[in-house]
C-alpha cells in the first residue's frame, strides 16, 4: 500500500520565508500559482517576455517577472510548461540562477527520469503531480477541497526535501484530499504506459477498429459513430464515479452479459503480451528516445501521422454528428 500524507503530515512553515517562482502559466501554472498565493505562500510567476499570460497572471494579481528574474531570485522553482520545451527553457533561463538549497519541482517526471534535464547536485529536486486539470485543482481549492497528487523526492540536498514537497503540496490544497509517495520512475512509466496502452493509444483504437467494422459490414457510418465513440464518455463516467462494478449495476442486464462474455475475446493474450513489450520499451528507455529523436528531426514522421489519422472517415462523420449536439 503507498503511502498517503494529509493536512495533518504538514508542517507549512517548512517553506514559509521562501520564494516560489511558478514557471508558465497554463493549464497547471495557473492553479499552482492562485492557490499558493491564496494559501499566505510567497509566490512569483516566471513567462517569458511575449508570453500572452502576462496580462491574465497580472490581472489575477500576481507578480510576474521573466523567467531568469523569476528563477533567479526564487528558493524554489516549479517548472509548468509543456514537458518538451523544458529542457531548453532549463538550460538558457533557469540553471544559470540555480543556487546551493534551491529546489527545483516538477508535476511529471518524464525529464528527470529520461536524463534530458540533470540538475546540479547541490539542490533538492522534487515532484509534485496533482491528479487532475488545472482548472479542478483551482475550483477545489477555491470549494475548500483539493485534487489527489503525487510526491516524490529525486534529489535530497538539503535533508529537507519531502517537508518542502509536502508544504508546497499543502499550499496548492492537495494535501486536503491526501498525497501519495511515488518516484520519478514510477509516476513517469506508469504516465506513458497508461496514455499508450489506455486512455489515449489503446482507446482511439478501440474506437476506430469498431467503427470500421460495422461501417465494411454495411451499417451507416453515423449510427457507427454513436455507437462506437459518442456513448463513451456515458460508461467512462460511470467506472470513474462508481468503479467497474458500480458501472455495471447501472448499464442493462444485456449489456453486462455481453461485457463479460466478449471483453476478454477483445483483450486477448497476445494483447496482453504486446502490453509487456510496450511497457518494455518505456523501461528501457526506448520510447522516450524515439520521441526525442523525432523531436530533434522537427517531428516529421509525427506531423505525417497526425495529418492522416485527421483525414479518418470518423472524424468527417464526427464533425457533421457533434454540430447536431449544441451542448457539447
Ligand atoms: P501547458 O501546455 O498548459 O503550459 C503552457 C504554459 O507554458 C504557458 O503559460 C506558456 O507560457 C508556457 N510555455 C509554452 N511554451 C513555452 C516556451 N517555449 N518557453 C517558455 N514557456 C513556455 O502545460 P501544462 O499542461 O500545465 O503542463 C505543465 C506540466 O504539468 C507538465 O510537466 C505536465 O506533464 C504536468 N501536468 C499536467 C497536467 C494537466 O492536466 N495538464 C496534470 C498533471 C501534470
Ligand atoms: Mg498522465
Amino acid at each position: 500500500m503507498a503511502k498517503v500524507y494529509y493536512e495533518n503530515d504538514v508542517n507549512p512553515d517548512a517553506i514559509r520565508g521562501e520564494k516560489i517562482a511558478v514557471i508558465g502559466y497554463g493549464n497547471q501554472g495557473h492553479a499552482h500559482a492562485q492557490n499558493l498565493k491564496d494559501s499566505g505562500l510567497d509566490v512569483i510567476v516566471g513567462l517569458r517576455r511575449d508570453d500572452p499570460g502576462i496580462e491574465t497572471a497580472k490581472s489575477d494579481g500576481l507578480n510576474v517577472l521573466p523567467i531568469e528574474e523569476a528563477s533567479e531570485q526564487a528558493d524554489m522553482i516549479m517548472i509548468l510548461i509543456p514537458d518538451d520545451r523544458q529542457p531548453g527553457v532549463y538550460d538558457e533561463f533557469i540553471k544559470p540562477g540555480l543556487k546551493e538549497g534551491n529546489a527545483l519541482l516538477f508535476a511529471h517526471g518524464f525529464n528527470i527520469h529520461y536524463n534530458q534535464i540533470v540538475p546540479p547536485d547541490y539542490i533538492d529536486v522534487m515532484m509534485i503531480a496533482p491528479k487532475g486539470p488545472g482548472v479542478i485543482v483551482r475550483e477545489s481549492y477555491k470549494e475548500g477541497n483539493g485534487v489527489p497528487a503525487l510526491v516524490a523526492v529525486e534529489q535530497d540536498s538539503t535533508g529537507r526535501a519531502l517537508d518542502r514537497a509536502l508544504a508546497y503540496a499543502w499550499g496548492i490544497g492537495a494535501t486536503r484530499a491526501g498525497v501519495i509517495q511515488t518516484t520519478f520512475k514510477e509516476e513517469t512509466e506508469t504516465d506513458l504506459f497508461g496514455e499508450q496502452v489506455v486512455l489515449c493509444g489503446g482507446t482511439t483504437e478501440l474506437i476506430k477498429a469498431a467503427f470500421e467494422t460495422l461501417v465494411e459490414a454495411g451499417y451507416q457510418p453515423e449510427v457507427a459513430y454513436f455507437e462506437c465513440l459518442h456513448e463513451l464518455k456515458l460508461i467512462v463516467d460511470l467506472i470513474q464515479s462508481e468503479g467497474i462494478s458500480g458501472m455495471r449495476a447501472r448499464i442493462s442486464d444485456t449489456a453486462e452479459y455481453g461485457d463479460m462474455t466478449r471483453g476478454k475475446r477483445i483483450i486477448t493474450s497476445a494483447t496482453r503480451q504486446e502490453m509487456k513489450r510496450i511497457l518494455d520499451e518505456i523501461q528501457t528507455g526506448a520510447f522516450a528516445t524515439e520521441w526525442i529523436l523525432e523531436n530533434k528531426a522537427n517531428r516529421a514522421s509525427f506531423e505525417t501521422m497526425r495529418k492522416k489519422e485527421a483525414a479518418h472517415p470518423i472524424e468527417e462523420v464526427g464533425k457533421r454528428l457533434r454540430s447536431m449536439m449544441k451542448w457539447l
